[in-house]
Order: structure tokens, then C-alpha cells, then sequence
């Protein structure tokens, strides 16, 4: 067996820090419908770039490419929303751009064709799936979170990390680590959340914005999307699945956005009858933005990619149109044939399962 050489990641982060040192103008880009990683590693880097100045000092944009632009609600405590750019003002030629989680550039929305005509684009990400769009690869498979890579390059930038970079940093980090439960959690991540929270950052605050509040109506959304969850034992190759939707009506009925029903999935993924969880989500268009969850003995992201979308072996996810039945029947023919294939089948093996939990 001929081993694929592995690329050379110390010459991509000289590449990186040179590109950016001969910048006039740095473009940041994150993928669409953000989550906290993608957000918090982009306005961490965004903040970094701003204190290090620089003579003459680069233009920095930020954005991510949905409109209507809106911060997602759970992310409004990350400081450095005023360093954000809607997508239809950003430069349709960036001389560099910098892109964060994304795994493939049709995940940067509305930006992606800016990121086609970028001079020179940075992609910092740690999805095994990651195809590979950019000209600079800083791809970590192993990595735990976009934001650790985030980090290093902030490191290797000579910024000292302020509270604000280290806010987004954290927020990255604990989100893609389950709160340092997944398997990624590692005696390095531990460190750098060490060097996060040395700033004087409170883990509980964080902690609490993320996960610990919601206003009264989400728990009406709670309770109609698991009062119809499904269990179905047989599915998943005979390991059980669970899963549920919310519909655009539950989320009216509350006046709440498709961000809202983020958390959904980790309530029903707790099933122990079940290695697979799923949420399909109803966005205000009628699509169903699908979220998948494994133990661990079903690759998600494989089968999650098999339908277009993407994400780790024990987190992942795609967009369907048509009825939720439909997305569901496509999902569990997807994965008969994964559990059929084995844990670490298609996507990048090892790689795939130590990027596990992340997202
Ligand atoms: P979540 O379920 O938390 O939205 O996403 C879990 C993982 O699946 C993340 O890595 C995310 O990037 C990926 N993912 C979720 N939805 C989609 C999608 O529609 N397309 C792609 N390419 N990836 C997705
Ligand atoms: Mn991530």
C-alpha cells in the first residue's frame, strides 16, 4: 500500500503568516448558519489581526455568507459583532482571504465566488472531509476545533491573546468538544483552554449563554419536537436510531429562529436504544436543515456527505428539500450501508475518528 504523502503543515503556516504579512486587504470568512466555532474563530482571529495593526495597516473584513445577516441569537455575547461585514459589501476579489470550519467552499454561501477569485485563500479547518479548496491548506483532522488552529495562528502572528480573542477561542472550543466531553478532549486542549481562561475569561458565563438559556417558548418547542420523537431499533444496521423534527409551526408558535432549535439534538441523542440520533430542522424556506449525532459505532459524516452535506463521523449534517419522511427514508439507507461498512469505512479512517465529536 502506498502511503499519500502527508502534506507538509509547517510550510503551510510559513505560507500563511507570510501571505498575511504582505497584505494590504485580509478578508475572513466563516460557513453559513455559523455555530460557535466558526464565529468565535473568525472574530478571535478578526480581533487579532485589528491589535496587531500593522504599517501600513491591512483592511480587515469579516462576514459569513447568509442574508438576511444575522448573528445567531446564542452568539450575540462574542464580543467583535461591530468588526462584521454583511456579505453583500464584501470585496468580490479579496487579495487574501481567510476562511474558518468551512469544508468545502459552497459551505461559505453567498462568499463562496469571493473565494473563488481570492489572490491567495487561507482555509482553517479540522473536517476530515475537507476538500481541499484552498490555496494555503491549514487542515487538522485531529484538530478539536477550528479554533485551535485559530489559536496557533494567532500564536504564530505574534499577538498576545487578548480576553475578547480569547472569548471566541473558547467558545470554539467548548462547543466542539462537548464541553471537553468528546473524544477529541485532549491533554492539549486542556492546555489551550488553560491559556484561554489565564485571561480572565469565566467558563461559567460562557457556558451559560451556550447552553443554559432560552427564552420560556423554547420549552413549547422542546416539548412538541420530543413529544414525536421515534425510536426504531432496527435501523442504523440493527443499532438503533431516534429522531424527531421541528417544523417551521413549532418554531412560530413560539416566535423563534431555526437557531433556536439547535440544542434539540442533544436531548434526543441521549437515547440509549439508539447509536444515531437525528433532528431535521424547517427553516424559514421550507428546507430541512438535517443534524446527526453517532456514539460512535456509525460514521454520520459519511452519510451525511453521501447526501450532499458534510461533518465528522459522530457529527454531521445536509440540507433536503421535499417532505421530512423522504429526507429520513435517503438518511436510513445511508445508514444500513455505513453500519454495513464498518465505523471508519469511507471518510479519512483514522483521521475521521479522531476528528469524531467535532464539529
Ligand atoms: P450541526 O448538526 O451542529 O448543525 O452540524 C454538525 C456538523 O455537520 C458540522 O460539522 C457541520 O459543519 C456539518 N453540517 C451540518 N449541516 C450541514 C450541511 O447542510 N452541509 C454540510 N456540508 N455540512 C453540514
Ligand atoms: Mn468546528
Amino acid at each position: 500500500m502506498t502511503a499519500v504523502p502527508a502534506p507538509d503543515i509547517e510550510a503551510e503556516w510559513t505560507r500563511a503568516v507570510k501571505a498575511l504579512d504582505a497584505a494590504s486587504e485580509i478578508c475572513l470568512a466563516c460557513h453559513i448558519r455559523p455555530d460557535a466555532d466558526a464565529l468565535g474563530s473568525m472574530l478571535a482571529v478578526a480581533h487579532a489581526l485589528h491589535a496587531r495593526g500593522g504599517s501600513p495597516r491591512p483592511r480587515i473584513v469579516a462576514s459569513f455568507g447568509d442574508l438576511p445577516f444575522e448573528i445567531p441569537a446564542i452568539l450575540r455575547f462574542l464580543p467583535g459583532a461591530e468588526l462584521l461585514t454583511p456579505p453583500d459589501a464584501y470585496p468580490e476579489r479579496p487579495q487574501v482571504m481567510v476562511t474558518f470550519d468551512a469544508a468545502s467552499a459552497d459551505r461559505l454561501g453567498l462568499l463562496q465566488a469571493s473565494a473563488s477569485a481570492a489572490g491567495e485563500l487561507i482555509v482553517l479547518d479540522h473536517h476530515a472531509s475537507n476538500t481541499g479548496f484552498g490555496t494555503v491548506q491549514l487542515v487538522d483532522p485531529d484538530a478539536a476545533a477550528t479554533a485551535v488552529l485559530a489559536h496557533e495562528l494567532i500564536g504564530r502572528l505574534g499577538v498576545e491573546i487578548s480576553r475578547d480573542i480569547a472569548l471566541g477561542l473558547y467558545a470554539g472550543l467548548i462547543t466542539d468538544t462537548g464541553s471537553f466531553k468528546f473524544p477529541t478532549t485532549s491533554p492539549r486542549v486542556h492546555e489551550m483552554a488553560a491559556r484561554l481562561l489565564a485571561t480572565g475569561i469565566e467558563p461559567g458565563a460562557v457556558a451559560h449563554e451556550l447552553w443554559e438559556r432560552a427564552p420560556f417558548s423554547f420549552l413549547g418547542l422542546l416539548s412538541a419536537a420530543l413529544g414525536r420523537a421515534v425510536l426504531e431499533p432496527a435501523e442504523s444496521g440493527g443499532h438503533g436510531l431516534v429522531w424527531t423534527t421541528v417544523t417551521r409551526a413549532d418554531r412560530a408558535a413560539g416566535g423563534l429562529p431555526l437557531d433556536a432549535a439547535e440544542s434539540v439534538i442533544d436531548v434526543v441523542r441521549r437515547a440509549d436504544e439508539a447509536e444515531v440520533a437525528v433532528v431535521l430542522k424547517e427553516s424559514d424556506d421550507g428546507l430541512w436543515q438535517v443534524s446527526a449525532r453517532s456514539k460512535g459505532r456509525v460514521d454520520v459524516g459519511r452519510a451525511c456527505v453521501a447526501l450532499g452535506g458534510g461533518g465528522h463521523s459522530r457529527a454531521a449534517g445536509f440540507t433536503a428539500s421535499g417532505t421530512a419522511a423522504d429526507a429520513m427514508a435517503a438518511l436510513r439507507r445511508q445508514l444500513a450501508g455505513d453500519a454495513a461498512a464498518g465505523p471508519a469505512g469511507g471518510m479519512a479512517g483514522d483521521a475521521a475518528d479522531h476528528a469524531a465529536d467535532g464539529r
